[in-house]
């Protein structure tokens, strides 16, 4: 069993449509960080819920430091399960200090620790100097991380964040994915965050969920997960790729596309008839002579790389689909023929 436990747990909304989330299997380790990724509307968030215990489970159990907080016997409200929670628009008192809003959390604690604790949480998110200050005098990135301090402040199991970078602008949203990483780390806690954002999943997650409708596609961390997607959605949903159609050969050693051969690891054991082969974008590169030919119909300047879609030749016809293909910005790329 793991830290963090959920065991078959669907949540119906209503009793005719399709569950919000389906038989949802999955175990966190202590100290781990997991993203649960996926498209709006996919179930992120009622998981969330149910593992804090602001939604009930239609049916499942879920456990936390290895103890039931729900089952078909139990349900544990929020404030017994041991969780800290950071919501999407942080939800700071406004009339509240900031050293106020950290020790909201800490009812029961005596004042001179609660305010022990405070400048302990406060120190670690680096905001000490803040301490008298108001929320709307701080900013976006500074907010979110009084956020965390209050939710870290109770010593919590597992901390959990709803989209914690998704109201933040591009160069912001970076410097805190490393910030909250970085400070969940040195609490040395364990942290579910919810995003619709490859990137911002990547970037601070152990081990990443895919979701989609309701349905885990695949959990694994964020290398494994980009360079062996399990199924065609994962594949398309963590970066860019290109999906061929293919027929494996009989001897398990290559798979044929429209456009050529490609060899199969050696250590491939499986016998699949039609396959769907995802080569990535930085995985091809142009060449003025080579197996391929075919045309250049867009360039993209991407910054780090020009993005390139080419349509490859195939028994003398252009293929129906483009390949996105990045180029390295020093090469010289036309449109037209290749
Ligand atoms: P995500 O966070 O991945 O965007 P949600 O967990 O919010 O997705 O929603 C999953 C599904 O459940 C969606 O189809 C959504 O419309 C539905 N849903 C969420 N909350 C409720 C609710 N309180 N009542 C009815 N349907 C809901
Ligand atoms: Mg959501």
């Amino acid at each position: 069993m793991g830290f963090i436990q959920l065991n078959n747990v669907t949540k119906f909304f209503t009793k005719t449509l399709k569950p919000a989330v389906d038989s949802l299997d999955l175990s966190i380790n202590k100290g781990e960080i997991i993203t649960l990724l996926g498209p709006s509307g996919c179930g992120k968030t009622t998981t969330l819920r149910m593992i804090a215990g602001f939604e009930q489970p239609s049916t499942g159990e879920i456990a936390i430091d290895e103890e039931e907080v729900f089952s078909d016997h139990l349900s544990l409200p929020p404030e017994k399960r041991g969780i800290g929670m950071v919501f999407q628009d942080y939800a700071l008192f406004p009339h509240m200090s900031i050293v106020k809003n950290v020790m909201f959390g800490l009812n029961k604690w005596s004042t001179r620790e609660k305010k022990k604790r405070a400048k302990e949480v406060l120190e670690l998110v680096g905001l000490e100097e803040y301490a008298t200050r108001y929320p709307t005098e701080l900013s976006g990135g500074q907010q979110q991380r009084v956020a965390l301090a209050r939710a870290l402040a109770p010593k919590p199991h597992v901390v959990l964040m709803d989209e914690p970078f998704s109201n933040l602008d591009a160069g912001l949203r970076e410097k805190m994915r490393f910030d909250v990483t970085n400070i969940l780390r040195k609490a040395n806690t364990t942290a579910i965050i919810v995003t619709h954002d490859q990137k911002d999943a990547f970037a601070v997650s152990d081990r990443v969920v895919v979701m989609n409708e309701g349905v885990i596609q695949q959990i694994a961390a964020p290398k494994e997960m980009y360079r062996c997607p399990k199924n065609c959605f994962v594949a398309q949903f963590v970066g860019k790729t290109n999906l061929l159609d293919g027929t494996m050969d009989n001897d398990q050693r290559s798979i044929h596309t429209h456009i050529g051969k490609v060899d199969l690891p050696e250590q491939w054991k499986e016998r699949l008839e039609n396959v769907k082969l995802s080569i990535r974008p930085e995985g091809c590169r142009l060449a003025k002579e080579g197996q391929y030919c075919g045309k250049v119909e867009r360039v993209t300047y991407g910054g780090e790389y020009q993005e390139l879609y080419v349509r490859l030749h195939s028994d003398h016809m252009l293929s129906k689909e483009p390949m996105v293909i990045y180029a390295p910005i020093e090469q010289d790329v036309e449109i037209g023929s290749i």
